[in-house]
């Protein structure tokens, strides 16, 4: 039985990681908002302007002076550093993190594709941040269809032990059957 547990444990926490990288913030593509991607990809092309994105409030929050960094992430597995003045970021409530969903935020700024100011990194600095969907804490990380999906997997690897352990036992039985 202590294999099946293993076995369950580890269907639950690899699909449990995966539920966790699929965010919903791109569930609702608006026309006006760039996308990390675009942003990435076009550079050069966005590099100094003024864009709008939005995507949610993930990790923690960096404190630089009067400053705060704050990464963002669109939904894609990526985030940005977004700098912006610190009681801009004081009304973040929500951080995402495993258990956490974090505050939906639609930023106002400039797109840098290679900082002067912070190192040459690719950043944005925002000029206003709305708190668009505020963040609330997960009471049950679970999706039933996570659940459903491990429960199916445990089952499967106890179908696949009993078996095993059943064709060990036919075996031994006919190999002392043909012993006598
Ligand atoms: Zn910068």
């Amino acid at each position: 039985m202590k294999t099946i547990f293993k076995i369950a444990m580890l269907s639950s926490l690899l699909i449990g990681a995966y539920g966790y990288s699929e965010a919903d913030v791109s569930a609702q593509p608006t026309d006006s908002y760039v996308t990390l991607s675009e942003l990435i990809e076009n550079a050069e092309e966005y590099d100094g302007k003024t864009i709008l994105f939005k995507g949610e409030a993930i990790g923690d929050p960096l404190k630089r002076g009067d400053h705060t960094w704050v990464n963002v992430s669109d939904g894609n597995n990526s985030a940005v550093g977004v700098y912006r003045t610190s009681s801009q970021a004081s009304e973040i409530s929500t951080y995402g993190a495993y258990e956490n969903k974090g505050d939906i935020l639609v930023i106002t700024g400039t797109f840098h594709e290679a900082c002067f100011e912070h190192g040459g990194d690719l950043d944005i600095h925002a000029d206003s941040v709305q708190i668009d969907k505020a963040g609330y804490r997960m009471a049950d990380p679970w999706s039933y269809k996570q659940l459903m999906a491990a429960l199916f997997l445990a089952a499967a690897a106890g179908s696949l032990l009993v078996f095993a352990l059943y064709s060990v036992r036919c075996y031994n039985s006919e190999k002392s059957g043909k012993d006598a």
